[in-house]
C-alpha cells in the first residue's frame, strides 16, 4: 500500500521508460531528461505519440473483452503512471466487482498510486511496488488481494520490451502464469524492430547509452510467450487491429504500420 511505503526519491539525472511515455502522453510527470530523450526517439520515429495512444487503445480492449468474457480478477504489471482511463476503470465500468492488482517498479509510479486506488465500492484496486523480474515478490503481494484459484487475466502493456533475454523475460512470464488456474489469460503488447530495423537500432542504441535497455522482439519472439496457451482471435496483430470493435480508433493510426505486436491467449 502507497501509506506505507517510505518517502519516492525520484531520479531525475537519467529518463525513465514510464516518465518518457507519460511525455508521449502528454502527460504531466515527466522531467526535462525524459522530454530529451523522447524527442530523439521522435526524431527517429515521429509516430512515437501515435504508438503510445495506440498502445493505450489496445489495453483498454484487451480489457473490455476480458471483461465480457466473465474475467474478474486483473494483474496489470509495468502499470505506468496513471492515465484515464486506467485499467481498473474500463474492467469495472463493465464489472464493478472487478478486483485489480497493478505493479510497477519505478518510484514516480508509486507516487502518484493514489490515482489508481480509487474504483468502485464493489471492486478493490491495490498497488505494489515491484520488478516483474521479482516475480515471486508480485505472486505473494497478488494472492493477498485476487483468488488465485479463480482466472485472472495477466497483463504486460508494453512492458517486456524492457526486459532482456539475459533476465529471463520468457521465463519469468512462464513463472507467472503457472500459479494462474486454468482459465486464464495472458495479454501482452510489445515493441518490435520487424518493421522498422534501421530506426529501432538507432532507438535501442540511444536509449542503452542513457543507461536504458530496448529490448525489441520479433514476431516468432513475441509469439513464444505465449506457448502453450490456446490463442485467442485474432492471433498476433499490431496493436489496433486487435478486436478494433471494442473501441474507438486514434487518429493517425492508419498511417503506416504500428511497430508493435498484441495478443491475448488463454491458459487451458
Ligand atoms: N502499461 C502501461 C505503461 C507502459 S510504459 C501502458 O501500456 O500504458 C512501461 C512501464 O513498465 C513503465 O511504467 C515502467 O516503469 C515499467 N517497467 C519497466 N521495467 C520494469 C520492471 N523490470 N518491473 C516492473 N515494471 C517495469
Amino acid at each position: 500500500m502507497t501509506g506505507q511505503q517510505p518517502p519516492v526519491e525520484i531520479d531525475t539525472s537519467k529518463p525513465h521508460t514510464a516518465r518518457m511515455y507519460d511525455w508521449y502522453l502528454g502527460g504531466k510527470d515527466n522531467y526535462p531528461v525524459d522530454e530529451a530523450m523522447g524527442r530523439q526517439m521522435l526524431a527517429l520515429d515521429p509516430r512515437v505519440p501515435v504508438m503510445a495512444r495506440v498502445n493505450r487503445a489496445f489495453m483498454q480492449r484487451a480489457t473490455r473483452w476480458l471483461a465480457g468474457q466473465g474475467i474478474r480478477q486483473f494483474l496489470d504489471i509495468g502499470t505506468g503512471i496513471p492515465t484515464e482511463p486506467n485499467l481498473h476503470q474500463v474492467a469495472q465500468e463493465i464489472a464493478p466487482d472487478a478486483r485489480v492488482v497493478y505493479c510497477d517498479n519505478d518510484p514516480i509510479v508509486l507516487a502518484h498510486a493514489g490515482a489508481l486506488l480509487r474504483g468502485t465500492d464493489e471492486g478493490v484496486t491495490e498497488y505494489i511496488q515491484a520488478d516483474v523480474r521479482e516475480p515471486e515478490a508480485i505472486l505473494e503481494g497478488a494472492r493477498k488481494i485476487l483468488d488465485f484459484d479463480q482466472p485472472v487475466a495477466l497483463s504486460l502493456i508494453a512492458l517486456l520490451h524492457f526486459v532482456s533475454d539475459e533476465d529471463g523475460a520468457h521465463e519469468l512470464v512462464g513463472r507467472l502464469l503457472a500459479e494462474l488456474p486454468s482459465g486464464s489469460h495472458l495479454v501482452i503488447s510489445h515493441a518490435t524492430s520487424d518493421f522498422t530495423p534501421e530506426e529501432s537500432k538507432a532507438a535501442t542504441e540511444k536509449l542503452k547509452a542513457a543507461g536504458v535497455t530496448l529490448a525489441l522482439r520479433s514476431r516468432e519472439e513475441f509469439t513464444r510467450f505465449f506457448d502453450g496457451l490456446e490463442p485467442v482471435e485474432p492471433g498476433v496483430q499490431v496493436p489496433h487491429l486487435w478486436h478494433p470493435e471494442l473501441g474507438e480508433p486514434v487518429p493517425g493510426q492508419d498511417d503506416g504500420v504500428i511497430p508493435g505486436y498484441g495478443a491475448v491467449g488463454r491458459k487451458a
